[in-house]
């Protein structure tokens, strides 16, 4: 029975659901091959180092107990691990928690996020599931991040600018001298939010040669500034859902803690997280792998004559396929390798 209100909020009556792409078994039942290849979803197919399995099963025996709320084991890992101070980090079950709890602490209805398109389809969901309209700055004719365009809206009063550096699907990324620009024009009044899911491929010796992390600018930026990071690529944890924050905002990490529930990472996924900064040799190999594997997969797309986008992180956009790869806009895929 419908009543004459609506039941959904009318935000998120104009959202279409997260669209994951087929899983291995579906696939496999729908055309019957019996092997089945991911390549959709940017995972590591390796998975995380041994020891991390290890430390989960040993970990196992505890999950009658709830998680520490806090993360504090694994956030002082994290401090250790990149030197920053442990105020500066907020738990997420995945980073896409992070993005909705960050829509959910900041944006109000009307409010203007600005974004790079084509991007993470989430980035945009939750802005608008929270009543925010967003600015799209879309690629130039060239296949390039448009930084005038982007420099422009940022300038702007806007709430929000949240875009994936290397940006996803895209695999193009900003380098040191347009981040700092970017930054350097952003308006004193807004949030800067980077997505940097792929950092440890973009940083990998040899690969993504002039990428820069936005985390150096912790330390200096003058404006609030947020890099999200997971465990669910290179580390190998996507099952677990693992991610997390960094910000210079005392005020933001106070806002991620009242928005996120108390209780949103896991007791295994911050053990398995905790363990995997100790065991970083099976991090990077699999990196190498997904750099060695995408040269090779670029080396048979152009041999087939198919479009291919030439700079990449740990996937490849391309027009044509025959594997488990993720479909955009109905013209492009993009192929994890
Ligand atoms: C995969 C991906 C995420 C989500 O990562 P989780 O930590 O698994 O939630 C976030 N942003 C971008 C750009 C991604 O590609």
């Amino acid at each position: 029975m419908t009543g004459s209100v609506p039941l959904l909020r009318p935000e998120l009556a104009a959202l279409s659901p997260y669209n994951a792409g087929l899983t291995p078994a579906a696939v496999a039942s729908r055309s019957g091959v019996t092997r089945v290849a991911k390549l959709g979803s940017n995972e590591n197919p390796a998975g995380p180092a041994p020891e991390v399995i290890t430390a989960v099963c040993e970990a196992a025996g505890r999950i009658g107990a709830y998680p520490d709320p806090e993360g504090r084991d694994l956030i002082a890992a994290l401090a250790a691990f990149y030197g920053f101070d442990p105020q500066h980090f907020i738990l997420g079950n995945g980073s896409e928690d992070l993005l909705a709890v960050l829509a959910r602490a900041v944006l109000r209805p009307g409010d203007e996020v600005v974004t790079l398109f084509p991007s993470f389809p989430l980035h945009e969901d939750y802005a608008q599931a929270m009543g925010a309209k967003v600015t799209r700055i879309g690629l130039t004719a060239a296949g390039e991040i448009d930084l005038p365009a982007l420099l422009a809206a940022v300038s702007r009063p806007v709430r929000l600018v949240l875009f994936a550096n290397p940006m996803n699907p895209a695999g193009l990324w900003l380098d040191a001298d347009g981040l700092r620009s970017v930054l350097a024009a952003g308006h004193p009044d807004s949030i800067t939010c980077l997505d940097e899911a792929y950092h440890e491929y973009a940083s990998a010796p040899g690969d993504g040669p002039d990428y820069a992390s936005g985390a150096p600018w912790l330390a200096t930026h003058p404006g609030p500034l947020v890099i999200l990071r997971t465990f669910s690529k290179a580390w190998g944890l996507a099952g677990l859902r693992i991610g997390y924050a960094m910000t210079n905002s005392a005020d933001l990490k106070r806002g991620f803690d009242l928005a996120r529930t108390p209780f949103n990472t896991n007791l295994l996924a911050q053990v398995a997280a905790r363990s995997a900064l100790d065991h970083t040799a099976s991090m990077h190999q699999a990196v190498s792998l997904a750099v060695q594997e995408r040269d090779r997969m670029a080396k048979t797309l152009r041999y087939w004559g198919c479009g291919f986008w030439p700079r990449a992180a740990i996937f490849s956009l391309s027009i044509a396929g025959g594997l488990l790869v993720r479909s955009l806009n109905r013209c492009w895929i993009r192929v994890s390798s």
